[in-house]
């Protein structure tokens, strides 16, 4: 087992554990938000034929080369879904809707608009547009055979929308992990209960099973148990199912910290435990059996940081994402922060563009691992190295975006 490794060889060493899930196929409908498992081949061209843009004429623009104010006789009318194969034939033309079918012989569509006389059949126009004006050509927006989208792309509302014109339906998508979470500690109660003494509520439970769904993981149960050996084996030993365990406390080294030594009797291999990071020190990471397990601090800050850095990264690359929805971006600090020299820190910050469109960033103020305020306050999180005691006004650094809140829009003055 590795111990207090740095922030990068802790994540470098969760990527490396994490392996794809399979693929199954759903209805297009609840795959909004999957991930595509494979790469998506356009079956059709899109749109699939010519049409109409505009409700109007189909006409020939050559019948107008002499006399811009000539007569055509109006011999057929074609609707959206109109599936006849129709002949625009010389000094004819015939009236079309907006997403018909465009006839053969016709080169353009003249807007109703445009009508400057109709007398029964005939029909003559103010003036005469450009040749293939107001005609959707077939495959102007995908071709049949493109490779449209890759895999491991996360199915946004449109992309649903482009799978759903392409006849992706069901479609293949990768399975999400499955991920148990597990709250421990005596003094943990349900969010539902009142408090006696010494007890606090289980915020840790609900917060990082929605953090799991923002991921893309799966997240059915989170359980409490008890800082009892006994308890946390009975709740592991029906946990084989899932691809990743996430405790929230007992993985100091407190007298009632036994995570860590029922995983080690279990014959779970911990591949490291304790990183130079804050907050998040007494971090562990490892496996039983086939299922991965990250151990979280239980101080709520440290639980909700530590997974959107460790979790987050795990699971995007079990489903194969091939972009994070929270990539480092460079901003400018806007005012100093002192830090502990020889601890990456994952500092919450409030991000906004200024005048200029520069990203800037500043903390949120006191950032004590206890102090769940920050997190709620936070648009995102500001990444501090190891090696530095103080950074200063006016560095760059790397941020990461909380998925959940977007850009503010405007500076706010955060609580010094
Ligand atoms: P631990 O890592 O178990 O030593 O817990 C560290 C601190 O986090 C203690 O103050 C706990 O009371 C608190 N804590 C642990 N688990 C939770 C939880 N699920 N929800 C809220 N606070 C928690
Ligand atoms: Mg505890």
């Amino acid at each position: 087992m590795r111990t207090f490794i740095s922030f990068t060889e802790a994540l470098d060493c969760v990527l490396a554990h994490a392996s794809l899930t399979g693929t199954e196929f759903v209805p297009l409908s609840a795959a909004v938000l999957r991930t595509l498992a494979k790469p998506v081949i356009a079956r059709d061209d899109l749109p699939p034929f010519a049409s109409s843009a505009m409700d109007g004429f189909a006409v020939r623009t050559d019948d107008f080369s002499l006399d811009v104010h000539r007569d055509v006789r109006v011999i057929d009318h074609i609707a959206a879904g109109d599936d006849r194969s129709l002949v625009v034939e010389p000094g004819t033309c015939m009236e079309i809707m907006t997403g018909a079918p465009f006839p053969y012989g016709a080169d353009a569509v003249i807007p109703i608009e445009w009508v400057a006389d109709r007398q029964g059949d005939n029909v003559r126009f103010d003036r005469i547009p450009a040749p293939q004006k107001h005609v959707r050509p077939a495959a102007e927006d995908v071709q049949k055979g493109a490779k449209v989208f890759q895999g491991g792309e996360r199915i946004t509302p449109a992309i649903a929308g482009m799978l759903a014109s392409l006849g992706m339906d069901p479609v293949e998508v990768r399975r999400q992990p499955k991920v148990r979470v597990i709250s421990t500690g005596d003094e943990i109660v349900p969010a539902s209960s009142g408090i006696g003494p010494g007890q606090i509520r289980n915020s840790n439970g609900p917060s990082l099973r929605a953090q799991v769904v923002e991921a893309g993981g799966e997240c059915k149960v989170f359980d409490h148990v008890p800082d009892d050996p006994d308890a946390i084996r009975t709740v592991l030993s029906d946990a084989g199912d899932s691809d990743i365990l996430v405790f929230s406390g007992g993985v100091s080294v407190g007298e009632h910290d036994y995570v860590k030594q029922v995983l080690d009797e279990m014959g779970a291999e911990t591949l490291f435990w304790k990183v130079k990071q804050r907050p998040g020190k007494p971090l562990a990471f490892g496996r039983l059996g086939s299922t991965l397990f990250l151990g979280l601090p239980g101080n709520p800050v440290s639980s909700a940081m530590c997974f959107e850095i460790y979790g987050r990264a795990l699971i995007e690359a079990m489903l194969g994402r091939s972009s994070t929805r929270t990539p480092v971006l460079k901003a400018k600090l806007g005012r100093s922060v002192r830090k502990v020299e020889g601890l990456h820190f994952f500092t919450r910050g409030i991000a906004t563009t200024d005048a200029t469109g520069q990203l800037t960033v500043v903390d949120t103020g006191p950032q004590g691992s206890n102090l769940y305020g920050s997190v709620v306050m936070a648009n995102c999180i500001i990444h501090l190295p190891q090696h530095l005691a103080e950074v200063l006004a006016g560095s760059l650094v790397d941020i990461q975006m909380l998925p959940w809140i977007g850009l503010t829009p405007k500076p706010e003055t955060p609580t010094a």
